[in-house]
């Protein structure tokens, strides 16, 4: 069983579908251990959303878009946050 340290360490490995591909036990004892962490799922998700957005900016260019995609970001951390401590 993977800590939870490890899979955060892991985590972009993870997101990146090309780099553990050739390492399917290591992503199904992260899979396993995200299917019992809610912790680290959702790190995963900020990561997988932080990625997404990171990917948007280099696209586009656009200062503009880049503050849009960032204020959505920051409301849904920030809704995540306010719904947890609920
Ligand atoms: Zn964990």
């Amino acid at each position: 069983m993977l800590s939870c340290k490890q899979v955060a360490a892991l985590a972009s490995d993870y997101l990146d579908r090309n780099s553990l591909d050739n390492n399917t036990q290591l992503k199904w004892q992260i899979r396993l251990h995200l299917l019992m962490c809610a912790n680290c799922r959702r790190f995963v998700r900020h990561l997988k959303i932080t990625q997404q957005v990171g990917a948007g900016i280099t696209k586009h260019a656009s200062p503009q878009d880049a503050e849009m995609v960032w204020k959505k970001l920051q409301a849904h951390i920030k809704e995540e946050t306010q719904s947890k401590q609920k």
